[in-house]
């Protein structure tokens, strides 16, 4: 299965760059706080980053990599994050309600591996991603 990691590949082509993780950590889509939703342009830049699941840190580049992971190590991945980052606990979320974050987390993550090729260096605005570098790795 696809995956998303922190990459520098293609990190500092645009001015407005940033990566604070762990190189090749796996990396989702994090919350997007109200001062970007507002004001994206001058904003903290979150809804340009991925979170990285291991470091709790952001960046903006993120690597397409197939791997041989199963989901359900994937799933203890984003699970393990979401809980040490607190989200689990201060949202008071019932254990459903829990559960039902860490599948959105990992699905939407997971669905967006899959739509690109292997090697591709993607970015994202928002709910959206696109390509910052085509894979050489593909035909
Ligand atoms: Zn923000």
């Amino acid at each position: 299965m696809k995956i998303l990691q922190a990459t520098s590949l293609d990190n500092g082509a645009r001015g407005d760059d940033y990566n604070w993780c762990i190189e090749g950590e796996i990396v989702t889509f994090g919350f997007i706080c109200d001062r970007d939703r507002r004001d994206p342009e001058n904003g903290c830049g979150c809804s340009r980053g991925f979170s990285g699941l291991a470091s709790h840190h952001a960046t903006t580049t993120a690597l397409v990599r197939a791997t041989t992971l199963s989901e359900d190590d994937v799933r203890l991945a984003v699970e393990s994050s979401l809980s040490d980052g607190g989200w689990l606990r201060s949202l008071s979320l019932s254990p459903q309600e829990a559960d039902r974050m860490v599948d959105e987390t990992l699905d939407f993550m997971l669905d967006v591996a899959e739509y690109y090729d292997d090697g591709t260096v993607i970015g994202t605005s928002f709910d959206c991603t696109y390509v910052r570098r085509h894979s050489t790795t593909s035909v």
